[in-house]
């Protein structure tokens, strides 16, 4: 045995579970529903070696180990030259900087120079990790790749905080939605009524010194579960009631916000008398996802609100809006 490398009596593993249960994809350096750490060892003894560092399952043939970078060359068993795939091993890749070596996915480290790989996963998942960028799943409480909370609320709690107090106070029952931050768009999808996926830019994307701006974070959740809130009761779209306050929501939509400007503002804006907001007018979908959003932070406080469209003079349409949300929040109660 070899100072470099262990050998071990193999473990069985039928099935590619975490000790808390959950299913795991092979190489995955973490459970997404517990977050421990995994060590994927030479299960089956298929190659006869594992690194001496960290326990995973190497090749004899490795300069390198795949997974933590390890040195694990030895005169000998190890290659002469880069392999394309040593036995036990698929060949998937190429290494990222041309040493000539291969790489199974998902190897963070060349085995042959030992170079860190970058893998592009994300067409194989829902989105991709705030605090990695690796492919995450939109259920996954942790990333797999590197153990962080894969939605992203640890980033954003202060906002979710307050939107959540918000919400209580409004007197909306909570009903499913999942924050995640994601890149790309801020918005939900008719298809994934309950995620609601909130850009990440505005949190991660800083200038060293710039603050993020709370406020304006808290406007676009609640803004954002507006139009998740509305998915969620489509039905109700359909009522009487409904469409003469808000319209035919069933128009063309994008469903995609490219303006966020108007979440800073806690004020109701004068411009337009039968809108809330200049945003609210683009749609009928947003109309709703931002009465919703001032709605919800204003406490759902009517006659506070009623005060200031009175001042904006604002037209008794915007009047029904609200009344029209509050009442169905009060029937669903
Ligand atoms: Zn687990
Ligand atoms: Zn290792
Ligand atoms: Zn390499
Ligand atoms: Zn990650
Ligand atoms: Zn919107």
């Amino acid at each position: 045995m070899s100072s470099n490398r262990r050998r071990r009596e193999p473990v069985p593993r039928p099935e590619l579970r975490c000790v808390c249960g959950h299913e795991l994809r092979r190489y995955w350096p973490y459970c997404p529903s517990c977050g421990r750490g995994q060590i994927w060892p030479d299960t089956g003894q298929v190659t006869g070696a594992e690194c001496y560092h960290c326990g995973w399952v190497v090749s004899d043939a490795y300069w390198f180990c795949p997974w933590c970078g390890a040195d694990i060359y030895e005169e000998g068993p190890s290659s002469e030259v880069p392999l394309k795939a040593p036995k036990g091993f698929r060949y998937h890749a190429r290494c990222d900087w041309g040493c000539g070596g291969g790489l199974e996915y998902p190897m963070p480290h060349c085995p042959w120079c030992g170079r860190d790989q970058t893998w592009r996963d994300d067409h194989d998942f829902d989105g991709s990790c705030p605090h990695c960028g690796r492919g995450v799943n939109d259920w996954m409480i942790h990333c797999p790749w590197c153990g962080n909370d894969a939605t992203g609320q640890d980033l954003m709690r202060p906002a979710l905080r307050r939107v959540r107090r918000l919400l209580g106070t409004s007197r909306i029952k909570p009903w499913g939605y999942r924050v995640l931050l994601r890149p790309g768009v801020s918005g939900v999808d008719p298809r994934w009524p309950k995620i609601v996926e909130i850009e990440q830019r505005y949190v991660t994307d800083r200038r060293s010194r710039t603050e993020i701006d709370w406020s304006m974070l808290v406007g676009l959740i609640a803004h954002e579960l507006g139009h998740s809130f509305l998915y969620h009761n489509w039905r109700w779209t359909r009522s009487e009631r409904f469409r003469r306050a808000f319209g035919e929501v069933y128009k063309t939509y994008r469903g995609v916000d490219n303006t966020w400007v108007d979440f800073q503002r806690r004020r109701v804006a004068t411009t337009l008398p039968d809108h809330v907001s200049t945003y609210a007018a683009t749609h009928p979908q947003e109309d709703f996802a931002e009465t919703f959003r001032f709605y919800v932070t204003r406490r759902g406080r009517m006659r506070e609100l009623f005060a200031e469209l009175g001042q904006k003079r604002k037209a008794v349409v915007v009047y029904e809006k609200f009344l029209t949300l509050h009442d169905y929040l009060r029937g669903r109660r």
